[in-house]
């Protein structure tokens, strides 16, 4: 069986790592041979290269969400999780729209063509965040407007004519969480222990495994998989507020960040879940094997990381991606796992403080 990848990331060269134990081959399709994926993949194709790379695979997923619209035509029918679920992720406003037709609880909010933008800001109370409908992750394409709405003007300049905003209430949340489902072409659903997460500026720093239990959440996860016909992953990342109540901020179809730990923490990774869904074979089991927690690592090169006292902590595990460093690019991650979750809070201090010291990146 032939994998084809749509996009050459670290999120697909985990899914190759562990595809591969299976005995799979991959195939990438990314306008760079050196990203991470490429890297160890058994092809590595550009955009201009599609009908080879069709024609070899025999089942397509997906490791982010702004694939040309060209490129999804030509690899729709062998495309798991389904391009129409990945069209609804290409456009924040769609997502959200979705989410609340189907009654899902979200943020209070308001769609808005760019010439409006200052309009639709009046109608809500300030603080609003303000996520332009495209091509935005880690925060990028996401505005915080607590009074200057002077900022206004030139977030529609930086944005094409067309584009729409949400134009989001700012949410007093207490923590933030996430849930990763994996469901099987039989209907199969199992889902993994969710996960507390602390992000800063839009990115996410690290996050920890935790006893809390949100039923509520997890059915929320399980409907909407079936809703979506999803055969292979969904991740859902939710606030809880601080007058407590929980609410969906987005989802994605497709392995995720929040779910790194899996590797070292669970039965199964999410990347190896992926992997089986896909290819018909029986889901792994999800179960936590002990508690986890993760640090990303953002903005740093290899040689400004200290890879001696990273490693001298019992239960760490170092995933290095191999790119080029840029401010606020995801580098590498770091996970941990611990005999009891006070034991992996304390591992994830220091590993922060040896990582980023007060400045995260
Ligand atoms: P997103 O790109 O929409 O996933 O947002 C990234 C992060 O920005 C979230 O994980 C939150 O920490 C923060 N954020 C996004 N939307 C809101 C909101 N409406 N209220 C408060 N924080 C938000």
């Amino acid at each position: 069986m032939r994998i084809g990848i749509l996009g050459g990331g670290q999120l697909g060269w985990m899914t190759i790592m562990e595809g591969k134990k299976l005995g799979f081959e991959f195939l990438v399709l990314d306008s760079s041979k050196t990203s991470p994926a490429c890297k160890v993949a058994d092809g590595c194709f550009d955009y201009s290269s599609i009908d080879e790379f069709v024609r070899l695979c025999d089942v397509v997923t997906y490791e982010f969400e702004h694939i040309p619209d060209e490129v999804l035509e030509s690899v729709s029918h062998l495309t798991l999780p389904s391009v129409e679920v990945l069209n609804l992720k290409k456009s924040k406003v769609e997502e959200k729209l979705y989410l609340r037709r189907s009654g899902y609880p979200v943020p209070n909010f308001l769609v808005s063509a760019g010439e409006d933008l200052e309009k639709t800001v009046a109608m809500l109370n300030l603080p609003v965040v303000i996520k332009a409908e495209s091509l935005g992750y880690d925060g990028k394409g996401q505005y915080l407007i607590k009074g200057d709405t002077g900022k206004l003007k030139t977030i529609t300049m930086n944005h094409k004519k067309e584009e729409r905003f949400l134009v989001e209430e700012f949410v007093e949340f207490d923590f933030e969480f996430s849930i990763i489902g994996v469901r099987s072409g039989k209907g199969e659903i199992k889902l993994y222990p969710l996960t507390i997460n602390y992000h800063e500026e839009g990115i996410l720093i690290y996050n920890k495994t935790t006893d809390l239990n949100f039923p509520f959440a997890q059915e929320m996860v399980k409907s909407l998989m079936e809703e979506l016909n999803i055969v292979g992953l969904l991740c859902i990342e939710f606030f809880h507020t601080k007058d407590g109540r929980i609410l969906i901020n987005e989802i994605a179809p497709r392995t995720h960040n929040t779910g790194h730990w899996t590797l070292d923490g669970c039965y199964t990774s999410q990347f190896e879940n992926l992997v089986r869904a896909i290819c018909g074979l029986p889901l792994g089991s999800t179960r936590l094997k002990s508690p986890s927690g993760m640090v990303n690592i953002i903005g740093k090169s290899y040689e400004e990381i200290d890879i001696k006292r990273i490693l001298s902590v019992e239960g760490t595990k170092l995933y290095w991606y191999g790119k080029e460093k840029r401010y606020r690019r995801k580098m590498g991650h770091v996970n941990v796992v611990g005999d009891s979750q006070e034991d992996v809070e304390k591992k994830l201090e220091y590993l922060n403080d040896v990582l980023f010291g007060a400045l995260k990146c």
